[in-house]
């Protein structure tokens, strides 16, 4: 719960507000850019929201915040923009809502086949969101990109008995007993349509998923910023840069639309040609 009594002093005038617990994830402020802004390297609610749509994206951000940051609602209206995830971002691709702190606000996906469902990394373990994920199917396979988003993995296998994927250079302690522990540089396919690719960097053992040759989830890998042409960050790259840029490189090989990472903004191109032209230009920013 968010405490008055940690207010920031910049929230506007209005019950909604923000707390000094802010981990600063940029959860809020995707969801709802209007309302929510950054101020001294934390969120803080810019203005109240006014109409209909804008509250109901505010009190989603506020159900998603992974510190419980964000207070001034409840009830009913909260209950409601709970049960809102997973949300459906594009054809069979959900963002599970929740995030999690220990995956310092990470988003997670619930990708809907009828082979079964795929969740990329982990959301917040919450019993609401959890029932809801069982009505779209439940969990067959939970594809973990990297060792930095795996949160409630544990739950989530008890819950739905799904096979957890990880590279195995990014297992610990913590996640010694997934199902599936992928080896080596080259690319895996999971299932049809379903291909694992190694993408050394940010961690030896990042992983991307390309969905359909349509959807790429790249966990801390590669991202889009505000403008939408792609990112990734010297500042996060906690294994090798170097491999992180050949691994950027090996992206080319394969065709995608979407882009969905673990932070950062998620992109579509207009076609797998262009998002490739994204990945070079982004390929020569990063020589430079
Ligand atoms: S979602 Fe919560 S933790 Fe993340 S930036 Fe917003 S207030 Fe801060």
């Amino acid at each position: 719960m968010a405490r008055l009594n940690l207010r920031l002093k910049e929230n506007a005038p209005g019950p909604l507000y923000v707390d000094e617990t802010c981990i600063d994830c940029d959860t809020c402020r995707q969801m709802a850019p209007e309302v929510y802004g950054e101020t001294r390297g934390l969120s803080y609610v810019m203005r109240q929201p006014e109409s209909a749509d804008e509250k109901l994206r505010a009190l989603q951000a506020l159900v998603a915040c992974p510190t419980a940051s964000i207070g001034g609602a409840k009830g009913a209206e909260v209950e409601h923009a709970l049960g809102t995830f997973p949300q459906r971002i594009a054809g069979p691709v959900y963002d599970c809502g929740l995030r999690s702190e220990s995956s310092y606000g990470a988003t997670s996906y619930l990708v809907v086949r009828p082979q079964g469902n795929v969740l990329v990394d982990s959301p917040r373990a919450a019993n609401p969101l959890l029932r809801r994920i069982e009505t779209l199917g439940g969990v067959r396979l939970n594809f973990l990109t990297h060792r930095d988003d795996v949160a409630d993995h544990v739950k989530l296998h008890a819950r739905f008995g799904c096979d957890r994927i990880l590279h195995r250079a990014d297992v610990s302690g913590g996640t010694r007993d997934v199902e599936v522990k992928l080896e080596g540089d080259e690319a895996v396919a999971l299932g049809s349509g379903l291909l694992a690719i190694p993408v050394p960097g940010h961690t030896r053992g990042s992983c991307a998923l390309l969905v359909d040759d349509e959807y790429l989830f790249t966990g801390d890998h590669l991202w889009a910023e505000d403008d939408g042409s792609l990112g990734m960050s010297r500042g996060v790259c906690w294994y090798s840069w170097e491999e992180q840029v050949r691994s950027l490189e090996k992206l080319l090989a394969y065709r995608f639309r979407w882009i969905l990472p673990g932070h950062g903004r998620r992109v579509r191109a207009g076609s797998a040609d262009e998002m490739r032209d994204r990945v070079k230009q982004l390929l020569r920013r990063v020589a430079r």
